[in-house]
């Protein structure tokens, strides 16, 4: 069997090979802006809510989860986590408006209470947080594995946005549920666990124009997953000759994205990748350790 990359590997390499490439050698543009700040915050308010989750797994199986969420507790981890992200990029010569850095960083107290606040999970049973699924699945790690109020075994991905009006919310939950993280975590998680996962849940927190928290879920069907599987392995044989200097990265040849222009425009077109070159707009940010949270598979 191929290689297993993650679904952030797999969505990076969809967009483009070269993309992932430059990625992973940890190229970023010198100027952080929205789009920094905002995955920065959602990587904290994940830390966060897995200092609650990991306490609320504690619990007796079979029980709901009560645990009372240690806000002040959470908003420390979850600032720690973005100022570490901030730090690793000041370090290595990035630049940013300290003005649009802390309007972002006001944010992850909003988003954790309203996550705890209208929790909708009451009646779960969670089994464990930040679950990694190891080596063998791309060290991948999904944000929540438990039981639904259905007694389901289910994966739950948590997703946050600032600004989302009412008209896009449907259009961004599908996105978001029928994504390869939906397949990936339920079939990495139904392997490492030997348990039927059979539902994907996304929890989506919207602060603006009105604080919301969604939740919805598809049934996995088995069928369209081993389409999928087979689909997943054609593309980790081609990103595993990627690396190893066997294929040359893919070019997405439109050069951008839903979003408008790829970030590594001026790199590819201008700069010829040019590791030198580059360095006038891109820096090098070292990867970060991940801290093992709660593994239990
Ligand atoms: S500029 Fe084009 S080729 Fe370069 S990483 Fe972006 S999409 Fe890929």
């Amino acid at each position: 069997m191929s290689k297993v990359f993650s679904p952030s590997q797999m969505s990076a390499w969809t967009q483009c090979g070269t993309l992932r490439s430059l990625r992973n050698e940890g190229w970023v543009p010198r100027r952080a802006d929205a789009r920094n700040f905002a995955a920065w915050v959602g990587s904290g308010v994940a830390e966060g809510l897995a200092v609650w989750n990991t306490q609320r797994a504690k619990g007796e199986e079979g029980n709901p989860c009560k645990v009372t969420a240690p806000i002040d507790e959470m908003v420390e981890v979850a600032s720690q986590e973005v100022q570490d992200q901030m730090t690793r990029f000041l370090e290595a010569g990035g630049m940013l408006v300290e003005e649009d850095y802390l309007t972002s960083v006001k944010n992850i107290r909003p988003f954790l209470e309203l996550a705890t606040d209208h929790d909708p999970l009451g009646a779960w049973t969670i089994d464990c947080a930040e679950c990694e699924l190891g080596e063998a699945y791309g060290n991948a790690r999904c944000d929540l594995f438990g039981k639904d109020e259905d007694g389901v075994w289910s994966v739950l991905d948590y997703k946050c946005t600032t600004n989302l009006q009412a008209r896009w919310v449907q259009s961004r939950l599908d996105s978001e549920l029928y994504g390869n993280q939906s397949e990936f975590y339920t079939w990495g998680m139904r392997n490492v666990r030997e348990v039927d996962v059979a539902r994907f849940y996304i929890l989506l927190l919207i602060l603006r124009p009105q604080p919301r928290v969604v939740l919805e879920y598809r049934e996995i069907d088995l069928e369209l997953q081993g389409q999928w599987l087979k689909s997943a392995q054609d593309q980790w044989t081609m990103m595993s000759l990627e690396d190893e200097g066997l294929r040359t990265p893919s070019r997405n040849g439109d050069h951008a994205t839903k979003f408008g222009p790829c970030t590594f425009r001026e790199a590819c077109l201008y700069q010829k990748q040019d590791r030198i070159l580059m360095q006038t707009d891109y820096i090098q940010v070292p990867r970060k350790e991940k801290k093992h949270v709660n593994q239990k598979v």
